[in-house]
């Protein structure tokens, strides 16, 4: 069966998106730790990010970080923290969250409430600010 993140790339599910190309996309975690808290996903379904081969794991960092690169200009913080879990989709993916302290990337943390205005403005603003 498919992924919960193949069904949102195939636009089965909704998303607040972000970012896609050809073989990435990039949208909102719908739990966030942080305003601006993105997924970043390879389209090809693998479940562990460590058996992507070596060219799709490259170019996915390139992707993530392109996308880091528009968080940044959208959110204010220190920096953009990842983090790799996957213990809950089995779906390789990049969690990248705005932080601003070491405890900002803990995600036994609460996660943000946000209205489907204010995903729908922060997606809008980091793609705009993709290069
Ligand atoms: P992990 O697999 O890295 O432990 O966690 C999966 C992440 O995907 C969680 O942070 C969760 O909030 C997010 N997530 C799970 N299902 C959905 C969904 O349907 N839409 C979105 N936007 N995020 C999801």
């Amino acid at each position: 069966m498919a992924s919960i993140f193949t069904r949102i790339i195939q636009g089965e599910i909704p998303c607040y998106k972000v970012a896609e190309d050809d073989r990435f996309f990039a949208f909102l975690d719908i739990n966030p730790l942080a305003k601006g808290h993105c997924l970043v996903v390879p389209k090809k379904e693998v479940d562990y990010l460590f058996d992507l081969d070596d060219e799709l794991f490259a170019a996915f960092h390139l992707f993530s970080k392109k996308v880091a690169r528009a968080i940044e200009k959208t959110v204010p913080c220190a920096r953009i923290g990842t983090a790799v879990i996957g213990l809950e989709v089995p779906h390789a993916h990049i969690h990248l969250v705005p932080i601003n302290g070491l405890g900002d990337l803990n995600f036994a943390n609460p996660k943000l409430k946000l209205t489907p205005d204010e995903f729908a403005k922060i997606a809008a603003s980091i793609a705009s600010h993709l290069d």
